[in-house]
């Protein structure tokens, strides 16, 4: 696993604090405690790499990670319903801006709890990447909380809602459910 080198590069709250290079970056996004930090541990096969968040909505930060090829890019979650207005407002600022303005933007990995999908700003990333003609894939991540069935039912249905807009896969941070299926799509998109 290529990934198993990431390591932190640095967190920032604008823009220009990123690093003036062209290397591809892929951004990681998704509502608050959907499974994002245990998504990325999971791909990198490091425990500790971005928190396990015991406090859903804290970080407002964008946190860069380098791996072989390029950098991840953790976004600050969304969606979190005890923040004030203002740390909200400043959360969208910063994540519309990344996705509309960063030049190393390759494509973004949107992550849901597939018992939540698609929720208001799940939809707003998606539309920004649209607006941009980036990829998107979808982890419903968490597939591990359904039966077979249920998890297959929602897949199609989000992917059929989605349409060619962005490809979607089962996920599950807990028993592995499709991680070498997002590990080979990172790795295409770094073209490594
Ligand atoms: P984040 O806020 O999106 O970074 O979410 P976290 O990765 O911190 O996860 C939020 C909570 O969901 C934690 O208690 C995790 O242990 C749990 N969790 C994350 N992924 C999974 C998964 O795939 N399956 C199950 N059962 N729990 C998960």
């Amino acid at each position: 696993n290529p990934f198993a080198q990431a390591g932190f590069i640095l967190s920032c709250a604008r823009l220009d604090q990123l690093p003036a290079d062209a290397l591809p970056e892929i951004a990681f996004a998704g509502r608050s405690n959907a499974g994002k930090s245990s998504a990325l541990n999971l791909i990198c096969g490091q425990k500790q790499l971005a928190r396990v968040s015991k406090t859903p909505g804290r970080t407002q930060l964008i946190n860069l990670f380098g791996v072989p090829g390029g950098r991840f890019a953790d976004l600050p979650g969304y969606g979190y319903a005890e923040v004030p207005e203002q740390v909200r407002r400043d959360w969208g600022k910063l994540i519309g801006r990344y996705l509309e303005d960063r030049q190393n933007l390759v494509g973004v990995v949107l992550i849901m709890d597939i018992r939540h999908p698609l929720g208001d700003h799940d939809r707003q990333m998606l539309a920004w990447a649209d607006h941009r003609g980036l990829r998107v894939h979808v982890l419903l991540t968490k597939a591990d909380k359904l039966g077979f069935g249920a998890a297959k039912g929602t897949l199609l249905k989000v992917q059929k809602e989605l349409g060619g807009s962005a490809t979607v896969q089962l996920f599950s941070s807990e028993n592995r459910a499709g991680l070498p299926e997002a590990q080979k799509l990172l790795r295409e998109w770094l073209g490594i």
